[in-house]
């Protein structure tokens, strides 16, 4: 017999079988889950109101029903149109197992290193070049052949995880923004930046142009904080904000030629291969570090955590061991893995 719950069925398995969508798309499936369902049983007559109210109320419903699968429906902005999009996330996604059902291990790797380069790329631009992201092939050890990465990362674009600019550059999408949110959280927790009015994560938009100020902004949130009374200055340092001329910008817009040509790694990164070696100390005599900077992103164009390695330096890796012994004792061990 169809009942009222079958209402919450028909619309997670539209949601289940779409991924990432428009609330407007998923407020249409939701009234005709709502539809379908009276149609099967007349005597049900559920109310049709699709007001915003009753959404919350219903994504409220449907969010204690999945709760205790780690599941959750979530809303997030476009980071570039601003609109407002919703999927089912798994909360407990603290690896990319999203990606698992599509690709392949070598190429969830392909992806993470990928990740990576985005998240630790330099001035906050949170986007990387083709180029380097292909030499991540090399770099992070991934057997796949170039012309088999680009279809793959041209895939990555297709469903939805990545962007790529009219420029060639390659940046998180709305996709991966909210499925991988856990693990970007977990994996780059000083790196990932919140806009501060609307609170969601951001990887695109502006800075306050003062030089310490953590203030950062979607574009489209920007826009209605202009409009305020106080949309003239900072809201936390109060600095003025001139309306002609551009805040430092966020994302792509501030990558500068020759911020790729080195390639980054977390200090704290240690991949499975490299447990065994990570523990042993430096030798007595070792190099000084090279760009072990450790300190956090906390600010605007200063900050640079992380590790610059150097392309030649791991073109080096096989030709000497003893280097590249001394490159992962200097990442330390990830101590909160689970
Ligand atoms: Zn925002
Ligand atoms: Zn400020």
């Amino acid at each position: 017999m169809v009942s009222a719950n079958d209402v919450d069925r028909l619309f997670l398995q539209a949601v289940l079988s779409r991924g990432l969508m428009s609330t407007m798309l998923a407020r249409v499936l939701w009234q005709k889950s709502v539809s379908a369902v009276n149609a099967s049983n007349n005597a049900l007559n559920l109310p049709q109101s699709d007001d915003d109210e009753s959404w919350i109320a219903f994504m409220d419903r449907i969010n204690g029903s999945i709760d205790k699968l780690d599941l959750q429906l979530r809303t997030i902005h476009d980071e570039s149109s601003g609109k407002e999009m919703c999927a089912l996330v798994n909360l407990k996604g603290d690896e990319i197992a999203q990606l698992a059902t599509d690709y392949a291990p070598l190429e969830i790797a392909f992806f993470k290193a990928i990740v990576e380069q985005i998240m630790l790329a330099p001035r906050e631009a949170f986007s990387v070049s083709s180029i380097a992201s292909l030499r991540e092939l090399h770099a992070a050890k991934i057997n796949m052949t170039k012309s088999q990465a680009e279809v793959v990362l041209a895939s990555f674009v297709a469903k939805g995880w990545l962007l790529k600019s009219r420029l060639g550059r390659y940046s998180l999408a709305s996709r991966s923004l909210m499925e991988l949110q856990p693990y970007l959280k977990s994996t780059y927790p000083d790196d990932l930046l919140e806009c501060t009015i609307c609170t969601e994560v951001l990887t695109r938009g502006v800075a306050c142009c003062a030089p310490n100020c953590k203030v950062r902004m979607h574009t489209h949130c920007l826009a209605t904080f202009r409009r305020s009374k106080t949309g003239t200055a900072c809201p936390s340092c109060s600095k003025a904000w001139p309306k002609d001329k551009p805040l430092t910008p966020v994302g792509e817009e501030a990558a500068r030629e020759g911020d790729d040509r080195k390639r980054r790694v977390r200090l704290d990164s240690v991949d499975d291969s490299d447990e065994d070696d990570a523990s042993q100390d430096d030798p007595p005599n070792s190099p000084p570090k090279k760009g072990g900077r450790l300190h956090k992103r906390k600010n605007n164009n200063t900050q640079d955590s992380n590790m610059e390695v150097d392309n030649e330096n791991s073109e080096q890796d096989e030709a000497q061991p003893t280097q590249t012994q001394t490159q992962r004792a200097q990442r330390t061990r990830r101590s909160t893995k689970h």
